[in-house]
């Protein structure tokens, strides 16, 4: 199993920061954040951040993220296509293979069938754009009770109807335990679909409060890691996994205490399971 690490974890810092980061920490993938791309991009070329990854050893892996991206009319949804184009372009010059995209919340009297049906055209559509670059894109369900697909098995189904080779899903703990998925849900899940593995834990509070501000470094929390592993572990999944926390008061530590404690929580968590 490859670690990576998510510039979430690391808000505050830049992209350079999070790329020294994850290499001292020992990571082998660093997930980029798309506004820290953007302003690393002001200021410098993307022949030097190719660079740059590649003297810290460290690979991009994806860039986070398109959000919202169904549910969009006229010169929002052309919005949404240009976005994932210039990412796709972006990531194919840093050797990226994936951008995460995000689901929207539901509009008002939407049935489940009206967001399989939209889901389905939308990723349908950026795949064709992803695909002129080789890039793939995971889709990342949101366990919030107003995203529109908000648990693994409404997602799994809507990439498996989506049915295109570059086309796969995020299974993010946090989302996984916040949306109430069930373990099973990952039984059906055809492993080379998960294209990405959000790991992170949960503050003990009412599902339906919980916010990204209340994750935790894994095994800190309640969300059962070793049981999520070990579904997965048995379908066979053993390609990455990555730390996402969005907590604020992380953003605060020093950099190299944030990149050590990410990596110790993560492989003590798999430990037993994975390694
Ligand atoms: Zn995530």
């Amino acid at each position: 199993m490859r670690l990576g690490f998510n510039g979430a974890t690391s808000m505050n810092y830049d992209l350079e920061t999070d790329i020294r980061l994850a290499q001292k920490a020992g990571f082998e993938l660093l997930e980029i954040w798309a506004a820290k791309l953007n302003k690393y991009l002001e200021a410098s070329s993307l022949e030097s951040l190719k660079q740059l990854f590649e003297e810290a050893n460290i690979k991009p892996y994806s860039i986070n993220s398109i959000e919202f991206i169904t549910f969009k009319e006229g010169e929002d949804y052309e919005k949404i296509k240009s976005e994932c184009k210039r990412l796709a372009a972006i990531a194919k010059e840093l050797a990226c293979p994936k951008i995460v995209v995000v689901p929207s919340p539901t509009p008002e009297g939407a049935t489940e069938e009206d967001v399989i049906a939209e889901s389905v055209k939308v990723l349908r559509e950026l795949s064709e754009i992803a695909a002129e670059y080789d890039v793939d894109l995971a889709f990342e369900f949101l366990g919030f009770p107003h995203i529109s697909v908000s648990t693994l098995g409404l997602c799994w189904k809507i990439v498996r109807e989506t049915d295109r080779p570059n086309i796969g899903l995020v299974l993010d703990t946090f989302h996984f335990h916040a949306g109430g998925s069930s373990l099973d849900e990952i039984d059906g899940v055809d492993k080379d679909k998960i294209f990405i593995f959000h790991i992170n834990d949960a503050e003990a509070r009412e599902r339906s409060e919980l916010e990204d501000a209340h994750r935790l470094f894994p095994g800190e929390g309640v969300i059962p890691l070793k049981d999520i592993l070990e579904r997965l572990h048995r379908i066979g999944y053993d390609d990455m996994v990555s730390i996402e926390l969005f907590r604020p008061e992380y953003w605060e530590l020093p950099a190299d205490e944030l990149g050590a404690r990410s990596f110790e929580s993560v492989s003590r968590v798999l430990r037993g399971i994975y390694r």
